[in-house]
């Protein structure tokens, strides 16, 4: 039995609680990990606040993680204790139509996780969120979504991969296909915002321009690629989109917020003639959207990015080595690193749009 502490939620709205749990051992297929970081992710903040309430609570919060394998379980091949990873919470089984034509992300039959840890002073169950719990001293999760990384990657970087990079740089490489000399447009520039950025300018996009409502976001936008800003608080983010494309909109527009319906709208109105919407932000659950049945006449084409269309497998290890390489900003991403006792304010800060991302430590 293992002897964990973790975050958890008992009920929407309410302070997280920092916990001992006790956690028993890795079944068949399954690790145990020990945390070494894991991010504050917006996902977490919706289900703290109650807007995914498909998610049953009492739960141990974060699905944007990196550690150690401490100890697998029978029938583990692939991993051994020592081996670094980075958590994907998305998992896939391998062998339905998307699995097979290399689109785990939107797996028909992903494995639902069981796993529960137990606190010690009440006896309750706690599941994890996403199968992962990431906001917990070790996390139970099966052989798949721990992905094996280059051990000299520093955890608090790497456990961002998990989430927010994956999710921002992927909607632009992997989902968009951003193309060089293109033009693209980016509603938000929070933790997945500023990543659609940095992928659309590492495809090559020259012009990017950073639509949100805080001054302070727009300055980090520019860090990451940002060419334009456009404070959507006193300026009509499509017309501005408009005067800065030649009157004719950009190639691809990405809505990086997923709170309210209007930036979702104005990112069709955004594209020009034949362009691409990608809609990346997880909006609160019945978030209706309306248009006008016209707005996409002239060929413009609207996608979902799930996770950003990635292969973890694949995709984690590109993006590391893009780090490596000096092209992806890791570093500049973390604005505040907390302890795990410390995860309310870290929420709070998040709240407050104060961060580009908050990183838990477990120390
Ligand atoms: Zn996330
Ligand atoms: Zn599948």
């Amino acid at each position: 039995m293992n002897r964990i502490k973790g975050a958890v939620l008992y009920e929407y709205n309410q302070p997280v609680v920092v916990e001992d749990m006790d956690l028993g051992a890795p079944q068949n297929g399954e690790v145990l990990v020990k945390m070494m970081a894991s991010g504050v992710c917006h996902s977490d903040w919706h289900v703290v606040k109650g807007e995914w309430s498909n998610i049953p609570t009492p739960v141990i919060l974060g699905h944007e993680g990196a550690g150690v394998v401490e100890e697998i379980g029978p029938g583990v091949t692939k991993l051994k204790p020592g081996d670094h990873v980075i958590l994907s919470w998305m998992p896939s089984c391998g062998l339905c139509e998307a699995c097979q034509i290399g689109r785990p992300n939107v797996c028909y039959r992903p494995p639902a996780s069981t796993r529960t840890a137990r606190t010690t002073s009440t006896n309750k169950d706690i599941s994890f969120l996403s199968g992962l719990g990431t906001m917990s001293t070790h996390a139970i999760v099966t052989e798949e979504a721990a992905v094996s990384i280059d051990k000299t990657m520093p955890f608090p970087q790497a456990s961002l991969v998990g989430c927010g990079v994956m999710t921002g740089v992927g909607a632009a490489i992997n989902t968009a296909k951003v193309h060089p000399g293109s033009s693209v447009a980016v509603f938000g520039a929070g933790g997945v915002g500023l990543n659609v950025i940095q992928g659309a300018a590492i495809a090559g996009a020259t012009t990017i321009i950073s639509v949100d409502l805080l001054d302070n976001k727009l300055e980090l936008a520019k860090q990451f690629g940002a060419t334009h800003t456009v404070n959507s608080k006193d300026t009509d983010p499509v017309e501005a989109i408009k005067d800065l494309t030649g009157g004719l909109g950009v190639h691809y527009s990405f809505e990086a917020i997923g709170l309210v319906p209007e930036p979702f709208v104005q990112s069709i109105h955004a594209v020009r003639n034949r362009g691409l919407a990608v809609w990346v932000g997880h909006a609160p659950l019945e978030t209706p959207v309306t248009i006008d049945a016209r707005d996409i006449m002239w060929e413009k084409k609207v996608i979902g990015s799930m996770y950003g269309s990635a292969r973890p497998h694949i995709d984690f290890g590109r993006l590391i080595s893009l780090y490596q390489s000096g092209q992806l900003k890791l570093d500049e991403l973390i604005t505040r690193s907390f302890n795990i006792d410390d995860v309310n304010t870290a929420f709070q800060v998040l709240g407050e749009g104060k961060v580009a991302r908050s990183v838990l430590t477990f120390d």
